[in-house]
């Protein structure tokens, strides 16, 4: 099977709540879904979900081969808790020849190793999300999302001292680093921040910069 047979398709190599997740994702958005688990109730279970769905073990070649594994584009490790299963199946793909093999880690070691080895992209499922919780619980946050090197965008109501003037005249950038890039008032549609754009106390603001400086802004009452 040649790569280029499967332009849009995706391997996901473990049936657990993080992968059966993502693989029903994928397909909902017209990827095509291989999914392997090495459990018979899950694949038996996420059958009538998923187009695809095989019992193998993927961390035996001979078995990845049989899949066609080496005919993909991109695959997915989705193995947490058997961390030796995890790094063989990765391996293993990247050894097959997969260009882009995606890795769920459990722990910042088990991560740094996925890495080592030549994963593409190692994701922290469950360290993202205690952040993300964290962020939202202890403060103004209603949504936030946090990208490499600590930017982040953050959804917020406005805080008072930005509310009442002008946004050349509060000057986000300038006091606390973020720039504010859209509004949505109450009963309306978000739309674009322009200069002339007066907030009031009941709008929603969608914030970007860095991690930090989003913190101190939404902190920012007076
Ligand atoms: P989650 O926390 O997302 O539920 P788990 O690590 O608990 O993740 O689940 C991993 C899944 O991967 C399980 O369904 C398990 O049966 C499957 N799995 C473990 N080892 C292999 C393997 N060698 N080949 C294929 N699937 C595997």
């Amino acid at each position: 099977m040649g790569r280029d047979v499967h332009p849009n398709a995706v391997l996901v190599i473990g049936l657990g709540r993080f992968g059966s997740t993502l693989a029903e994702s994928l397909q909902r958005l017209g990827h095509d879904v291989l999914a392997v688990d090495t459990d018979r109730d899950l694949v038996q279970e996420w059958s009538g979900t998923l187009s695809h769905v095989v019992e193998a073990d993927a961390t035996s070649e001979a078995a990845l081969r049989q899949l066609g594994a080496d005919g993909f584009d991109r695959a997915v490790v989705s193995i947490g808790v058997d961390i030796e299963a995890s790094l063989l199946a990765t391996g293993t793909l990247l050894d097959l020849g997969v260009p882009e093999v995606w890795a769920k880690a459990i722990t910042r070691q088990h991560g740094r190793i996925l890495e080592r080895i030549g994963a593409s992209h190692v994701v922290y499922p469950e360290r993202d999300a205690g952040e993300r919780v964290a962020h939202l619980l202890s403060g103004r946050l209603i949504d936030f999302v946090e990208f490499d090197k600590g930017f982040a965008v953050a959804k917020l109501r406005a805080p008072e001292s930005i509310c009442g003037a002008t946004m050349d005249v509060v000057a986000p950038r300038g006091r606390f680093g973020v720039t504010i890039v859209g509004v949505k008032r109450p009963g309306t549609e978000f739309t674009h921040v322009v200069a002339d754009t007066v907030l009031g106390r009941e709008d929603l603001i969608i914030v970007t910069g860095r991690t930090d400086e989003v913190e101190r802004f939404a902190a920012a009452t007076g």
